[in-house]
């Protein structure tokens, strides 16, 4: 069965894919004619002159603007349509907070512009601080990461922080063998040994081998709650003292805080650091490398390591930096951070209130919930817990009657969504992850779940419409880890055989996680 693909309604998919428009002699523009003084022959030392005139791609604007558009609606966003990649919270943005961070007074400031020019912005992120506080039952927050994982790496540098100053050298952080990527490489990167506490059957933290793994030489733990499998870490409070017990701290990965907001609150379960990614939960487009912002949260008593400077409201009213107190770490990241990002989810929390954040998590974990009733018939449920904002389907049976995740994954292209998260989390065999979040109508979740069914009724019709899925998409099946790591993004004129530099030869098996 070829069913329409979004793409295929904007004429773009009969056209065959050509990249080389360049003609001898085709010009988008031309330069005016000099009418300066030439510079002076010895302006630019000798060795660095160009003696040939560059081989740039010669192309009309017409052919030029074409070929865009054209490869723009080849690609697949969440203003397209439906994307349910488990643990990346593809949620559609408002373009309400794309209208606040296009505001001239935030647009064009200058990060070094003085701070009597700057009381608005300075005012926007000491109230944007309270409001994740808020959410977060933490007392400080820096702004400076620029991500999850960076939040990460600071958020480990100040537990460091936090036990050098009392003397106490520690070597190892936990983590479940369930985490997120990111964090056994945050916790290499910050210096640390990783210890890896295993998962129960049932999906949760095995509390008996996690008491056998403490000592005075684990700094603390590392973890997200709802997990990396969708389920709420029920023994959350006695993990908490645990770790405390021990002298170690808690670090809670807060890429999953779109289940729990203004439900509960990570510092009421005993986490000591937070990391929020306000790209996957306070509105800000991603998926595409573009920037993010992921602040750290802390509780008081690990505040003066923040890295600094920090936006501070002072006594008189008016807004200022504070530089710390001489215990900062110091700054991950220019200025205050992505700025830009931040007025985004200061507009997107604003817009909301405290009512509408909480209904977004309702709806997140009521949509997940919805989605695994309408599958878990076909497909196998990982775990049999109910699922917070996000479940692990395993497609144990399919494999088993000729049809692997990867199969599956690729013919939902077909019918138009975007596939979930495969092979991850690593513990899961056959593994596909779903987060449908919260801004998904009942329709679209009814449209994916009748599609999924379909594809697994398909594995016993017709096999081969999955082993050799997409049909319908421009590009059928990469080498993934390849198209990321080697991919050809600069023009070479035709018959230039420099070679290009290329990252790795990396050609991984189907089997990589592909989040
Ligand atoms: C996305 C995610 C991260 C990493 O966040 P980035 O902004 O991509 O660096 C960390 N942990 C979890 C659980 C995530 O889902």
């Amino acid at each position: 069965m070829k069913r329409a693909q979004p793409h295929a309604a904007l004429g773009a998919e009969d056209e065959p894919l050509v990249f080389e428009r360049s003609r001898p002699g085709r010009r988008a523009g031309r330069m005016p004619v000099l009418d300066v003084p030439p510079a002076p022959a010895d302006a630019i030392p000798e060795g660095l002159r160009r003696v040939t005139a560059p081989r740039l791609p010669e192309v009309a604007e017409r052919d030029l603007v074409t070929h865009y558009t054209r490869l723009s609606h080849r690609n697949f966003g969440i203003d397209l349509g439906f994307y349910p990649l488990g643990s990346c919270s593809m949620k559609y943005n408002p373009k309400l907070a794309e209208d606040a961070a296009a505001l001239p007074g935030f647009r064009r400031l200058h990060p070094l512009q003085p701070e009597s020019q700057t009381q608005g912005v300075l005012q926007m992120l000491v109230e944007l601080e309270q409001t994740l506080c808020a959410l977060t039952g933490m007392d400080a927050v820096t702004f400076q990461p620029a991500a999850g994982a960076h939040g990460e790496l600071t958020g480990l540098l100040i537990m460091r922080a936090h036990h050098e100053s009392r003397g106490d050298a520690r070597r190892r952080v936990i983590i479940p063998d369930s985490a997120h990527g990111t964090n056994p490489a945050s916790v290499t990167f910050a210096g640390y040994e990783v210890a890896t506490v295993p998962s129960t059957t049932s999906g949760e933290v095995d509390v008996d081998a996690l008491r056998g793994m403490v000592s005075d030489d684990v700094a603390g733990l590392m973890i997200t709650n709802p997990n990396t499998v969708g389920l709420f870490e029920t023994r959350i409070t006695e993990i908490a003292s645990i770790i405390h017990d021990a002298g170690g701290l808690l670090y809670y990965d807060g890429a999953n805080l779109n289940a729990i907001l203004g439900h509960c609150r990570p510092g009421d379960m005993g986490f000591d650091i937070v990391h929020m990614n306000l790209h996957k939960t306070f509105a800000t487009p991603h998926g595409g490398g573009g920037p993010g912002a992921g602040p750290l949260a802390v509780s008081s008593r690990l505040a003066s390591f923040l890295p600094a400077p920090r936006p501070v409201r002072r006594d008189d009213g008016s807004y200022g930096l504070d530089l710390g107190d001489g215990n900062s770490i110091g700054r991950v990241h220019s200025f205050l951070g992505n700025v830009g990002i931040l007025v985004r989810a200061s507009s997107y929390a604003r817009a909301l209130g405290r009512e509408g954040l909480k209904s977004v998590s309702e709806h997140a974990v009521l949509n997940a919930n919805y989605l695994s009733h309408r599958l878990r018939g076909a497909y196998d449920l990982a775990y049999p817990g109910r699922p917070m904002h996000e479940f692990v389907l395993t497609a144990r049976k399919q494999k088993a009657r000729g049809a692997r995740a990867m199969d599956v994954a690729k013919r939902v292209i077909d019918y138009g969504f975007h596939p979930p998260t495969v092979y991850f989390p690593l513990i899961v065999d056959e593994a596909m992850m779903c987060e449908p979040t919260e801004t998904e109508s009942v329709e679209t979740l009814d449209a994916f779940a009748d599609a999924m069914l379909a594809i697994d009724a398909e594995i016993d019709s017709d096999p081969d419409l999955l082993h050799d899925a997409p049909q319908t998409a421009p590009i059928r099946r990469p080498d993934e880890a390849r198209a990321a790591r080697d991919l050809r993004a600069r023009w070479y004129p035709p018959n230039d055989h420099t070679p290009h530099p290329s990252a790795s030869s990396l050609a991984g098996p189907e089997d990589k996680p592909s989040i």
